[in-house]
């Protein structure tokens, strides 16, 4: 690895990184210009050069590379990471042992002490995903940890590095071990998920929202009608259909997504023509819903951060209350409106604003049955809650 490099952190911040914050931020350094290589190990120390906290220089959106350890004497090599990876692996010792789930997160990042990797489990197979240059210079010794500890059948990558985190296209994703099966079916509470290691950025499924699709199932869905908007593949669909919903039907963008959908209700043995995919865009499709007087006893709504198409771009931080707004008019009176939201922008209590906003607006009157943050396996430390980005919320439409 590279040599170790000490820089200084600014007077405000010493207290903040003696606490155990995780992110080295472009502003608490005094100076940047002893680092240009990513994956250099820095040294934080204070004004009087007392030793602080050790980390990486990677730059990610959200800053210039995290704290790995406050050891002074640590060297951040393979016994570094098997020590990380093995705690993790711990923690998520439930999860491994629960063969009713197969698929589930093992490192989440600076959760586990390591800003900057996740690490996917799937049945039997694993998935790494770097979220900077910086990380990706320890992939050897972190692939050795991994190794060491586990009985894997093979192991494939994602690389998000640019600044933004976007996947780099064209990318073969496959590492070492056996190939996966394509697709690789993986189990999520007894129910079945196709799963697709090395097909783009995104796997088939968002792990992060397994206690949701649980709970649409288990208390929610039996003979209600179901929309599911920006549907992805179908998952919360899925659910509901296996919950005893009457009907679900799912709207999404994106071409793929009917096939997609299609695919994880055959594999759960759902009828498929007793279900509606429909390709369109989300916005268009309420105009119609509207038009035709159709009501749902639930409506889920799970939308990207944001989003792009030909004709319109939608901020969730910008559009929700208006996205709501919509949902309510084609919620049935005593439905369910599932609203969640990843965007890490703003916190829980910002979201329940937008909801009272949309019910305030449309002279409705709700009540918040349940709230849903990250589940146990995407872990959040204390003193960084900046990462709980999710935030799902339970509503019933009292009017
Ligand atoms: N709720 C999904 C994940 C959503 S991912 C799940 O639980 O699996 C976001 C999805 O929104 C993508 O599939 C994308 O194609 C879709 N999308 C983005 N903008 C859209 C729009 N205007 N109308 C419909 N779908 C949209």
């Amino acid at each position: 690895m590279y040599k170790e490099i000490d820089l200084i952190i600014k007077p405000r911040c010493i207290d903040e990184y003696k606490d155990g914050y995780p992110l080295i931020s472009k502003e608490s350094i005094t100076s940047w210009d002893k680092v240009s290589k990513e994956g250099t190990i820095i040294n934080l120390l204070d004004n009087k050069k007392k030793f602080i906290a050790k980390g990486y220089y990677g730059k990610q959106n959200k800053g210039f590379g995290w704290v790995l350890s406050t050891k002074k004497e640590e060297k951040i090599d393979v016994n570094y990471f098997k020590v990380r990876i093995n705690d993790a692996i711990e923690y998520r010792k439930n999860f491994f042992e629960d063969t009713s789930t197969t698929a589930f997160r093992v490192l989440n990042g600076e959760g586990d002490r390591v800003g900057g990797l996740t690490i996917d489990y799937f049945d039997g197979f694993y998935l790494l995903t770097w979220y900077s240059l910086g990380i990706y210079q320890f992939k050897e010794e972190v692939l050795e940890a991994l190794k060491s500890l586990t009985e894997y059948k093979g192991i494939y990558q994602k690389r998000r590095f640019d600044t933004k985190g976007q996947y780099l296209e064209g990318d073969n994703d496959f590492v070492c071990g056996e190939e996966s099966p394509k697709p690789l079916i993986v189990k999520e509470n007894n129910e079945n998920f196709a799963i697709y290691l090395d097909d783009g950025p995104m796997v088939g499924v968002f792990l992060d929202q397994r206690e949701v699709r649980k709970t649409i199932r288990d208390k929610y869905s039996a003979n209600k009608t179901v929309l599911n908007t920006f549907s992805y593949t179908g998952a919360f669909s899925v659910f509901a259909a296996c919950g005893g919903a009457l009907k679900t039907t799912s709207v999404d963008l994106a071409n793929r997504s009917r096939a997609k959908t299609k695919e994880q209700f055959e594999i759960n043995n759902i009828n498929v023509e007793e279900q509606e995919i429909i390709v369109q865009d989300v916005f268009d499709y309420f105009n119609f819903a509207v038009k035709k007087g159709f009501k749902f006893d639930m409506v889920v709504v799970d939308p990207p951060s944001f989003a792009r198409s030909k004709k319109r771009t939608f901020s969730v931080a910008k559009d929700y209350v208006k996205l709501l707004k919509e949902i309510i008019q084609i919620t049935n009176k005593d439905g369910i409106i599932v609203a969640s939201t990843n965007c890490a922008n703003f916190g829980m209590v910002t979201f329940r604003d937008f909801i009272s906003k949309a019910f305030k607006e449309s002279h409705k009157k709700y009540k918040i049955e349940e709230s849903f943050s990250l589940p146990k396996d995407f872990k959040v430390i204390d003193e960084y809650r900046e990462s709980s980005y999710l935030k799902v919320v339970f509503i019933r439409k009292l009017s």
